[in-house]
């Protein structure tokens, strides 16, 4: 796939009077951050399919029912971007905030049917006004169609399987203009074996109770939640030997969850800066990036941040874990009330700004 694919904004660079070399840097990580065990950590990286070891033993840390072993953040007084706020908005002094937003576990709460992920009206509402002051991305594993369905926002930008479905706002954007319109799909040429293998999984799960294949359109996940524990080692089994057949594509594993996508050099963190781009913001030094999520291909984007030492990423965990975000936040409704002050915080400095 090549960027002729891409319908975006022509201008966004022609737009970009600054390349200077960006020299702000994420606010300083207090407190400390446990590290995983090995095991863990080397989860972080993409599945080794001919192994099964360890991952079961990572899925069951991230089961809320072995989470009462695990020290809480609260224990470990991490920061949490709640008792940051203040520091935070300091640091976006001057510099244009852009919202990027994960979907599950982020905006919804984890359930254990994927098709009933929804959020809340209240969460919906703060969304809405979010996107009316900072430019706003959902990006999420899942197709982009169902989680627009999900969110239902049409001025918002939508990223879905992890960033390789990419739509800007159809309508209702302050934040774009309507020759601005992007979309952007860089692995279109693996639509037909993602077809394939979502057939073949379906078959062959078919006979393990709970077992969940769920494509979306550019990449596949298997869910784990509502499988018996005693029948993971099996289902491991059975996606790992159909996904070696396929050497085009890879494995990597999120909260109760496999993932199959392709091995393009694609994910949420370049998602990130697609958007950035489209926006005309790459290469501004006046851009404070947020992206706040709770999965482990989240922390893509979370290095990205601050690799470009730019803006920060929240991670939303009731437990400690080794990331790439700044800050933590526990649960969905504590990440509508960071987003509640943000939006109230723009808008009494908006109003002064009129003041004067
Ligand atoms: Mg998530």
């Amino acid at each position: 796939m090549t960027r002729q694919s891409i319908v975006s904004n022509s201008e966004s660079k022609q737009n970009n009077s600054s390349s200077t070399i960006l020299s702000h840097k994420p606010p300083p990580i207090p407190g400390k951050y446990i590290s995983l065990p090995l095991c863990d950590r080397q989860l972080l990286k993409d599945l080794d399919i001919n192994s099964s070891t360890c991952w079961v033993d990572s899925m069951r840390a991230s089961s809320p029912t072995h989470l009462k072993s695990t020290p809480s953040l609260g224990l470990l007084e991490q920061p949490s971007a709640l008792d940051m706020f203040e520091q935070i908005i300091k640091a976006s002094k001057g510099k244009q905030i852009v919202m990027f937003l994960d979907y599950d576990g982020t905006l919804s709460p984890i359930v254990e049917d994927p098709d009933r992920a929804f959020m809340s009206d209240a969460m919906r509402r703060t969304v809405r006004k979010l996107g009316r002051y900072f430019p706003t991305a959902i990006v999420s594993g899942r197709c982009r169609d169902k989680v627009y369905n999900f969110v239902k926002l049409t001025e918002l930008y939508y990223a879905g399987s992890h960033g390789m479905d990419i739509k800007g706002p159809a309508k209702g954007s302050k934040h774009v203009k309507k020759s601005q319109a992007v979309l952007f799909q860089p692995a279109s040429e693996f639509l037909p074996m993602i077809d394939e293998v979502y057939k073949t999984l379906l078959d062959k799960t078919k006979t393990i109770l709970g077992a969940k294949v769920e494509h979306n359109k550019f990449c596949l996940s298997v869910h784990f939640r509502c499988v018996d524990e005693k029948k993971w080692n099996e289902l491991s089994h059975e996606v790992r030997s159909v996904v070696k057949e396929y050497p085009k594509l890879k494995l990597t594993q999120g909260r109760k969850v496999f993932e199959i996508r392709p091995t393009i050099k694609w994910d949420k963190g370049k998602a990130l800066e697609f958007l950035l781009e489209s926006l005309g913001l790459a290469n501004c030094t006046d851009v404070f990036p947020v992206y706040i999520g709770d999965d482990r291909t989240d922390e893509d984007a979370f290095k990205v941040l601050r690799d470009r030492g730019q803006g920060f990423g929240i991670l939303v965990s009731k437990i400690a874990k080794e990331t790439n975000a700044s800050y933590y936040l526990q649960e969905p409704s504590e990440v509508m009330n960071f987003l509640q002050r943000l939006v109230k915080w723009r808008r009494v400095s908006l109003r002064r700004q009129f003041r004067l």
